[in-house]
């Protein structure tokens, strides 16, 4: 099998892109160039890996209303630093609200926060958190950019699970509208999801993210494009030309 990476979905690939593929770890060897206006092209299924039999996401309900989605900016981010709802409170040192531009239009949701940022209170600081931002300079946006230069980055916990364990449904549940009003507030055009946990808390599916990879989803209208996790793509940077797919398709969603 060749493992290249197809890159040939590029339509045209800048001197900065090429640098920020290359250390995204991603090749490109001779793209060719592609049809005007064509949709990025999927990029094919990932090989099944052996992986944990997947979590069943928690079945879908009627969302009540809930007192957070009225909450403005500075009330949010009270809310959130007070936050008791869940057993994760006893554990952190700092909440982890989210970082950027609150008026871009480009959205990263995370898993929940790990030891630097639990430290630092600031999403994806950690070795995961620099290939997110070289992803993101890939795409032309970075956490401290505006507008359309920006990102905003948020995880769907806001506290960080004792020895990075995998997120609870009931700790999901308790954060969900964090997160909502999060998205509510920020209006963005496109989500792009990032692994297993964000795709199952605003998808609310259990596929696994190979099956949907390439297709615009929806969250409260917002398209969401799933994408593998940076930390996975560290462990297996064979699948970053995936994951440079996806961003494309992401920035598909956005008007020309
Ligand atoms: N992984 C995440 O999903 N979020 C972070 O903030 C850090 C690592």
């Amino acid at each position: 099998m060749n493992d290249t990476p197809d890159t040939s979905f590029v339509p045209e690939l800048d001197a900065r892109q090429r640098a920020m593929l290359a250390e995204m770890g991603v090749r490109v060897w001779a793209p060719k160039p592609a049809p005007a206006k064509a949709p990025a092209v999927v990029a094919p299924e990932p090989a099944p890996v052996a992986a944990p039999a997947p979590v069943p996401a928690p079945p879908a309900q009627p969302r009540a209303a809930s007192p957070v989605a009225t909450l403005d900016w500075p009330e949010l981010r009270e809310a959130v630093a007070s936050c008791q709802a869940c057993g994760l409170c006893q554990g952190r040192t700092n909440t982890v609200f989210g970082v950027g531009d609150e008026q871009t239009d480009w959205m990263v949701v995370g898993e929940a926060p790990g030891e630097n940022e639990d430290l630092q209170g600031e999403p994806f600081v950690g070795a995961a958190g620099q290939l997110l931002d070289n992803m993101l300079k890939a795409v032309g946006r970075s956490r401290s950019g505006q507008g359309a230069q920006g990102a905003y980055i948020a995880n769907v916990l806001k506290c960080r699970p004792p020895a990075n364990r995998n997120p609870q449904p009931d700790e999901v549940a308790q954060c969900e509208p964090y997160l909502a009003r999060q998205v509510a507030l920020i209006k963005p055009k496109v989500i792009v999801a990032m692994g297993r946990f964000a795709v199952q808390a605003l998808l609310k599916t259990s596929e696994p993210i190979g099956r949907l990879r390439g297709q615009v989803h929806h969250y409260e209208g917002v398209p969401v494009i799933v994408t593998y996790h940076p930390a996975y793509l560290l462990r297996t940077p064979t699948d970053k030309g995936k994951a440079w797919a996806d961003l494309c398709l992401a920035m598909a969603q956005l008007p020309a």
